[in-house]
């Protein structure tokens, strides 16, 4: 999963395939191109977050929970370097 970060307000969206989508300011947007490379504006970085260990997370939150106190499931998450293969910041 990738998502946009604005470094303007701070807010984190969900990316979409050839559908722009907006931070809460309205200063960044990004979206997938149909080749899935991620295309964004320059007032933004993208993070990613492995789906298969967000699901392992989920799942083991609900399967076990664990006792009160407990430091719960984590993963972690990427930058994806500016102007990689899987994303192009324009504007830069
Ligand atoms: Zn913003």
């Amino acid at each position: 999963m990738r998502l946009l970060y604005c470094l303007e307000c701070h807010d984190v969206v969900k990316l979409k395939l050839l559908d722009k989508e907006w931070c809460e300011c309205g200063c960044s947007y990004g979206y997938f191109d149909a080749t899935g490379v991620t295309i964004y504006s320059a007032e933004a970085l993208v993070l990613e977050i492995s789906n298969t260990i967000l699901d392992t997370c989920l799942k083991g939150t609900l399967r076990r929970p664990g006792p009160a106190g407990a430091p719960g499931y984590s993963t972690s998450v990427h930058v994806l370097p500016i102007n990689s293969s899987k994303g192009r910041r324009l504007g830069q």
